[in-house]
């Protein structure tokens, strides 16, 4: 896929505040300081379309980007920031499910795992909530250029592992690196096979 445009329209503070769902919509998450914003802007190929995290959790607001005119990029607030209080984290948590279980026009969730890590259980929690959901999502495994395919490859096959204990089914996986623009290509692709069903 080319991309032609990347525009950012709207931050709204729940679901029902999003745009019209006129196009297909495809939402990125994971842990704060995972990458989220850096690929969000590899894949758009605008170096500050996503802000990268300055205050994180602060902002817990679902971000809509428009891409070609043709479907929604929507930044998500991510979990796991250890100073967010109890009722922040309720708020977030209430926000997310509403905007996953609601929003009719989401296709896939891409959620995002640092592969330097084993795998962590907020991200195992997470994904297997999605799954309970039935809410379709792939993982995309960040930073790779950061330690050696080895250590990539074995935290993925791990991570798969673990799900295939709760899941018959296992979801795409892509691994990237923004500095190397790893799995740019791979992504765009999926998501154009996406809006072309
Ligand atoms: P966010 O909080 O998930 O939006 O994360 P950011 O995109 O702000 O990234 C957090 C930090 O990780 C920043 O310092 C980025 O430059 C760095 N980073 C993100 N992706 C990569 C990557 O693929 N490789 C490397 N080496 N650093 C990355």
């Amino acid at each position: 896929m080319v991309i032609k445009t990347a525009e950012y329209l709207i931050s709204s503070p729940d679901w029902e505040q999003c745009p019209t769902p006129v196009w297909p919509e495809y939402a990125f998450i994971g842990r704060s300081n995972v990458g989220k914003s850096s690929l969000i802007n590899i894949l758009a190929n605008n170096e500050r379309l996503a802000k990268t995290s300055g205050t994180p959790g602060k902002t817990q607001l679902i971000n809509h980007f428009a891409i070609n005119n043709a479907w929604y990029l929507v930044d998500l607030p991510g979990y796991g920031f250890a100073k967010r209080s109890l009722s922040q984290r309720r708020q977030w948590e209430q926000m997310i499910e509403n905007y996953l279980r609601k929003r009719t026009n989401l296709v896939s969730v891409f959620v995002l795992i640092d592969s330097r890590h084993e795998p962590q259980k907020i991200d195992l929690e997470f994904v297997n909530q999605l799954g309970g959901w039935n809410i379709p999502f792939s993982l995309v495994f960040t930073k790779a250029d950061k330690s050696t395919q080895a250590i990539v490859s074995k935290n993925v096959k791990t991570f798969l592992n673990k799900m295939r204990e709760t899941w018959q089914f296992l979801p795409p996986n892509f691994v990237t690196s923004t500095v190397k623009k790893t799995g740019r290509d791979a992504i765009l692709n999926y998501i154009d096979e996406m809006n072309a069903q």
